[in-house]
């Protein structure tokens, strides 16, 4: 009897790695998902407390996908290595911050340990040709392919008929001519192929699958490392960049406002590691202080924060300054208005 073969296939959440993972289960290989966490994500954050985005599905979409294709999923943190993706790409970045092509590296180079450690036999990835054009363009996948150190143990079952014959191929556990040739950024062939699996509902990315594809999270990113005078951070630290306004008035200080009570709430388990400020005269939001403030720095903060409450229009409004450790205090000040906060410091 010969040998039942078995694929990791990472496994974003959108359709592409979806769509991979079931062409190569179609084949009567065992298939097991991978997704990796750098805290980057989109999944599931902001989305999840915005009342905004209310109506969004709920759900993390790896899990979702494997829950679909009826297969085991395994979600890797990897957290602390990928600082170093970040921090050094070889490759350089995107359009933002995305370090895409050394991502894909460091991912698919991942997925190769994992296969070793746990006896499968070959890695998939829903990569297209002329998908993206940082990672996803012929001169790249090679590139991929070599640097990761999975070579051709690595197949892209959505291109592979434009590529060259990888190890599962030559080896016949799959069939070539069963895998697909798709390229360009179209994404009619995908989903014709859901159609006729009958997969109706699927994520939809945007520009990519993290945050670090978008505009302004880059921005908010590029400031704190300014600040920080490095490019070091916790995992707390990219987190709250996807939450709140962010406004810097000094370069010592930033303060993050919640822009509305799923924010807030958010934001309250803080509390202990950063100064916080409300409203006591009003209603107002949650604002969390970052840096290291005078009593001078303090009460523009407070005006800041007063502008963002209902009582922006009262000639002075109660703020409460809590530190780290609980204790309070109320200060009085008149909050600014919109107009004399300088468009700059907003990031
Ligand atoms: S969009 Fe983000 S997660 Fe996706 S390849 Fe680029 S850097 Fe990596």
């Amino acid at each position: 009897m010969s040998k039942q073969r078995k694929a990791v296939a990472l496994i974003s959440g959108g359709l592409d790695s979806m769509l991979a993972a079931k062409t190569i289960l179609e084949q009567g290989i065992h298939v097991e998902g991978i997704n990796f966490f750098t805290g980057f994500c989109v999944e599931g954050h902001t989305h999840a407390i915005r009342a905004k985005d209310k109506a969004k599905v709920k759900r993390n979409n790896s899990l979702w996908v494997a829950e679909q294709l009826g297969i085991k999923l395994h979600i890797v943190d990897v957290i602390e290595e990928y600082k170093n993706v970040l921090i050094n790409p070889k490759h350089g970045y995107g359009q933002h911050l995305n370090p895409c092509l050394d991502c894909k590296i460091f991912m698919v180079n991942k997925a190769k340990q994992w296969i070793v450690e746990n006896d499968f036999d070959f890695i998939i990835t829903g990569e297209v040709i002329g998908q993206r054009p940082m990672s996803q363009r012929k001169a790249t996948m090679p590139i991929i392919s070599k640097q990761s150190g999975a070579d051709d143990l690595l197949l892209r079952p959505l291109c592979a008929k434009n590529l060259p014959e990888t190890l599962p191929e030559r080896e016949g556990w799959v069939d070539r001519e069963k895998l697909h040739d798709i390229t360009g950024r179209s994404r009619k062939p995908q989903m014709a192929l859901a159609e006729q699996w009958g997969f109706d509902d699927y994520a939809q990315p945007a520009g990519g699958c993290c945050f670090l594809t978008d505009k302004n999270y880059s921005a908010k990113l590029v400031d704190l490392w300014q600040a920080h005078g490095h490019k070091e951070y916790e995992l707390d630290d990219v987190m709250l960049l996807k939450v709140g306004r962010h406004i810097r008035p000094a370069p010592h200080f930033k303060l993050i406002v919640a822009r509305e009570e799923g924010e807030g709430r958010f934001l309250q388990g803080y509390k202990k590691q950063f100064i916080s400020m409300n409203c006591a005269s009003h209603p107002g939001p949650l604002v969390l202080i970052d840096g290291e403030l005078s009593a001078e720095d303090l009460y523009l903060a407070a005006r800041i924060a007063a502008r963002y409450g209902q009582g922006r229009d009262a000639e002075q409004v109660d703020i409460t300054i809590r530190q780290q450790d609980g204790s309070e205090r109320n200060i009085q000040v008149t909050p600014f208005k919109i107009d004399e906060i300088p468009q700059e410091w907003y990031i």
